[in-house]
């Protein structure tokens, strides 16, 4: 803690504040570090662009000639592409001889007929990986990971670099590890970022019984670091963490070790699961994050609707309150209708990602949650371009399994074209978008629930018995738009009390900047008056979620007063591009907030802070 200390004068953080209330075109900097960032955040006074245009930004920042990026990984778009020099053929991306291999698995572990596996062919290609060797019964294991990503490591050649990055360890004790794979001299975070290459990040196996996304990223990853993908290189970075959850994969099982459904914790940060990748994420700060994932096939779906599903991938990006307007515009423009095109070009069929409650009787279907909980939400607060991507595989076991593959490495594959053909592009919108947020501090309303829009939707599923499309129209709980649930005036920033140092730990490794008050001083805030409580549970789209406690929800008025600040206490402003995420984690009265989750013990702890104080700050790292 407290490395070196400094002192800033109340004048110079009150025209921090004002720099930003102003809109004053210049944009002062400050002599102190933490001031500097500040400032930096409240200037902003640019005003927000015209989104770029398709032909100009995608033309433009196409990636140089002679170094051509190829197709998906198949045989029709090798064929049509000759790999230019230096580009090595592919070495695990076996053509196969005749248009459409039959299914390698036997088909009596399916919970359907011959005829519905027969929708489903095996593509033309063969991906191979230790987990997909023919023969086997298991997947990839924790160790064949491990030793994969080393040999990538060890074996580069030419300007290509991969490292293997140690994110720490599982509740088990096993390494969770990255591959940065990168033409910039050398693999930090920093010299990454000052390489003014856009760093994509690619997320498999949050859950361990979803092992499609796993391989795919293992397949990935080989063509990254010297193969069909590698030529990317000279546009974008990729980090590649095929396992996020090793534990749960050597179990076959959703959660954790000790049970907490990891990607519903990427806000309250309770498993080193999840602290692994939001250290990965603030240290390196990708643009996208391409988070890769399975759906149950039949199951409850065959209970409610007597039906298999049908859609090779299920996609959807970030969907929850607060979120840059721009980076969802990008996520919709520049990365799913390319997928869509990718993935129809493979004769892969997609939809909206939804599921289905565990509730027998409830018929709705939901597409993904608005809750800032998961990866998909928290990382677009994170202002990046967030995408979820979903191949069906729950329950099947490795039926299929070159065709979940496929499907998964066709999206990643265009999700990494994307950023290369908007490189340029993407790091100014989301720059303006964090700018945008910040100059919010103070002004207007924010967003402090929203939920999703019932309505109906058509959809496709599969006659168990014929394989035949069956569809349907159903309930549907749309996330593309959000109903406002509960707004407030938008604060300059939270006041925290001194013993909250989980909270402000939570806070930092998500990157939110978090001060501490160095003389006591007052500032006119709303405090939180309780009006009512209760023990609830955390619960999503499908039920409660896995793990959590028991949650406290209260209602609550905010009471505006001058209050007391004493020194030792935190100051979270909102003049900074995480603000939307502080929001998220510090209302007390969402079953999402840190109050609600026991990480911040009384309500008398927190006050929403209403006009720039007047305090002074020391740095708290
Ligand atoms: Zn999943």
């Amino acid at each position: 803690m407290m490395t070196h200390k400094f002192r800033t004068h109340r004048s110079t953080w009150q025209s921090a504040v004002e720099t930003l209330h102003a809109s004053a075109p210049a944009c002062r900097r400050g002599g102190a570090a933490v001031l500097a960032t500040l400032l930096l955040a409240a200037c902003s006074s640019t005003p927000l662009p015209p989104w770029p245009g398709q032909e100009a930004g995608a033309r433009a920042s196409a990636p140089q000639a002679g170094r051509p990026v190829p197709p998906p990984l198949d045989t029709g778009a090798s064929t049509a592409t000759s790999p230019s020099e230096g580009i090595s053929t592919p070495v695990i991306v076996t053509p196969l001889p005749g248009s459409l291999a039959a299914p390698e698995a036997s088909t009596s572990q399916l919970p359907y007929s011959a005829a519905v596996a027969a929708r489903f062919p095996d593509p033309s290609v063969r991906y191979e990986t230790p987990g997909l060797a023919s023969g086997r019964q298991d997947f990839t294991t924790n160790a064949e990971l491990t030793q994969w990503l080393r040999q990538l490591a060890s074996s580069q050649k030419g300007v290509t670099r991969s490292q293997m990055l140690d994110l720490g360890l599982s509740q088990r004790g096993t390494p969770i590890h990255a591959l940065v794979v990168t033409r910039v001299a050398n693999t930090h975070a920093a010299a990454l970022e000052d390489s003014g290459r856009p760093t994509v990040l690619l997320v498999g196996q949050q859950h361990g019984d979803e092992p499609a996304g796993s391989e795919a990223l293992l397949v990935v990853a080989r063509e990254l670091a010297g193969g069909l993908l590698e030529p990317m290189l000279d546009r974008i970075n990729v980090i590649v963490v095929p396992r996020a959850n090793p534990d749960g994969a050597e179990a076959g099982k959703r959660v954790t070790a000790n049970g907490i459904d990891m990607n519903r914790d990427h806000l309250l940060l309770q498993t080193p699961e999840a602290r692994a990748l939001a250290r990965l994420v603030r240290d390196y700060r990708p643009i996208a994050v391409i988070d890769v994932h399975e759906y149950t096939v039949a199951g409850r779906f065959l209970e409610k609707f007597k039906a298999i599903q049908r859609y090779d991938m299920l996609l959807q990006h970030a969907t929850t309150a607060n979120l840059p307007e721009f980076m969802t515009k990008a996520a919709l423009e520049w990365y799913r209708q390319p997928m869509l095109k990718a993935l129809d070009a493979q004769g892969l069929t997609q939809e909206w990602y939804y599921t289905t409650s565990t509730q027998p009787e409830d018929m709705r279907l939901s597409m993904g949650g608005t809750q800032p909980d998961t990866g998909r939400n928290v990382n677009g607060l994170k202002n990046t371009v967030s995408m979820l991507l979903e191949t069906r595989g729950i329950g099947i076991g490795r039926s299929h399994i070159q065709r979940r593959v496929h499907s998964h490495v066709t999206a990643v594959t265009s999700a990494l074209r994307s950023t290369v053909d908007h490189a340029g592009k993407l790091e100014q919108v989301r720059s303006y978008g964090a700018r945008d947020i910040s100059a919010q501090a103070c002004r207007g309303e924010v967003v402090v629930e929203a939920g999703p829009t019932p309505t109906q939707h058509d959809l496709l599923m599969l006659d168990p018995e014929t394989g035949a499309d069956r569809p349907l129209r159903v309930d549907w709980n749309s996330s593309l738009q959000l109903q406002t649930l509960k707004k407030r005036p938008r604060p300059c920033g939270y006041w925290l009390a001194g013993s909250n140092d989980r909270a402000v730990e939570r806070l930092k490794l998500m990157g939110v900047q978090v001060m501490r008050v160095a003389e006591a001083g007052s500032a006119l805030a709303d405090t939180y008056h309780e009006t009512s409580r209760a023990s609830a549970e955390r619960q999503d789209v499908r039920g409660t979620v896995a793990g959590a406690a028991p949650i406290i929800r209260v209602q609550v008025t905010p009471t505006r007063s001058a209050i007391d600040v004493p020194s030792g206490s935190y100051y979270v402003p909102l003049n900074q591009p995480l603000a939307n995420l502080v929001v998220a984690a510090l209302e007390p009265d969402t079953q999402n907030s840190y109050f609600a989750n026991h990480l911040i013990p009384a309500l008398s702890d927190t006050a929403r802070v209403m006009t720039p104080p007047s305090l002074v700050f020391e740095e708290a790292d």
